[in-house]
């Protein structure tokens, strides 16, 4: 079972060993898409949870009981096709392939299912067509 979720540090846990913690003792691995560390301030990570549903489960509890806020967010991507040239300047930004040209109509195609809200091409976009439902 995959999970995605945005974890919210507190300052004193910034530089736990986090994601070792997940994967020893919960078997579960933290794929981590995007990371707002910085010293002495509030830490964010954006991470895809995996692995067994207990132990997931589980793992989250821990989480919380570190003081670490877990929030499973159902922001989406959204592109306004009204707007949208079909430049691909986002397709070169996004990690998981959601977002891509069609090779024969050179269209931009948009993969929600893959989209994992990292939230990278919103600023490549030249025209503004990309933005959040939240
Ligand atoms: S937010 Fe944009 S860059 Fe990130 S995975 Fe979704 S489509 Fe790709
Ligand atoms: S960067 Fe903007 S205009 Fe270019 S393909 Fe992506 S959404 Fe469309």
């Amino acid at each position: 079972m995959k999970k995605r979720v945005t974890l919210t540090f507190p300052k004193r846990l910034v530089h736990q060993p986090i994601t070792y913690r997940l994967a020893k003792d919960f078997n579960v691995a933290a794929n981590i898409f995007r990371a707002e560390v910085a010293p002495n301030q509030v830490g964010k990570l954006l991470v895809e949870l995996s692995g067994d549903i207990d132990q997931l489960e589980d793992a989250i509890v821990w989480l919380q009981e570190q003081d670490i806020g877990v929030s499973q967010t159902s922001r989406e991507i959204k592109i306004d096709e009204d707007i949208c040239v079909h430049c691909g300047l986002c397709t070169g930004v996004c990690p998981t392939g959601a977002l891509s040209l069609h090779p024969d109509s050179f269209k931009l195609m948009f993969a929600r299912s893959r989209c994992i809200v990292c939230e990278q091409c919103i600023p490549t976009c030249p025209v503004q067509a990309i933005s959040t439902n939240l």
